[in-house]
């Protein structure tokens, strides 16, 4: 199976947004609070910007952007627009460990002088603007997907509920993430456990959030193609 799909840049067309070939492979942060408290305290700059700005052809995301930890090497995220620009640590903001406790852990945040704008990097271990944990939300899918044969992991009750809800979104998922990863799937019309044992078979869930924000711009529980965008300097 090839994840080799070419998508993450979105252009401007007739139709709407499409998509087009040679992404970059970031997603911007997602805007709205899936629910309260899963998001932290602090959320970058809050603007929205509804104009398109285009590029050769190509519409890139503008305001705060998510990357995920291991989308690049080094120590800080390169910018997405022009990767000679030079980028500075910018704070951080805090976010909910999981969904168990007040807790927070510092989300690094990093700012394109340049392009004025910053980019946030998610560890590994954390979906977006979701408190569950990668590998209990992948436990808990696991044993959703293959009821009888993998029990389910041990969780809290708030962790439960978080678990809960983030299998009942990723089942309202299945068609749109089917439309992004296209050929990928073999099944015709999968239900959400056939796409999940489907991904799996393939990867584990840090690979497939890794995969499905590079180079497809989305992610497992939400469509990020609601976009701001972000415009080089001119
Ligand atoms: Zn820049």
């Amino acid at each position: 199976m090839s994840w080799s799909g070419g998508h993450g840049v979105l252009r401007r067309d007739g139709a709407g947004f499409g998509l087009a070939e040679r992404g970059p492979f970031w997603f911007p942060e997602w805007r709205r609070a899936e629910r309260a408290g899963t998001e932290g305290t602090k959320r970058g700059a809050e603007g929205l910007y509804p104009e398109l700005a285009s590029l050769g052809g190509l519409v890139l995301p503008f305001g705060p952007m998510q990357v995920r930890a291991s989308s690049f090497k080094g120590d800080r995220p390169p910018c997405p627009v022009d990767p000679h620009h030079p980028v500075d640590r910018h704070g951080a903001y805090g976010r909910y460990a999981n969904c168990d406790d007040a807790e927070q852990e510092n989300i690094e945040r990093f700012l394109c002088r340049p392009c004025g704008h910053t980019i946030s990097v998610l560890p590994d271990r954390k979906l977006p603007y979701r408190a569950v944990p990668v590998p209990l939300l992948e436990k808990h899918f696991d044993a959703q997907a293959n009821p009888g044969q993998i029990p389910e992991p041990p969780a809290t009750q708030n962790e439960k509920g978080c678990l809960k809800r983030a299998w009942a979104r990723f089942q309202q998922r299945v068609a749109p993430l089917i439309a992004t990863l296209g050929q990928m799937i073999r099944s015709v019309k999968p239900s959400a456990a056939q796409l999940w044992n489907q991904l799996r078979r393939h990867s584990n869930l840090p690979t497939i959030l890794l995969e499905l924000a590079q180079p497809f711009n989305t992610s497992l529980l939400h469509d990020y193609l609601c976009l701001q965008l972000w415009t080089s300097p001119t």
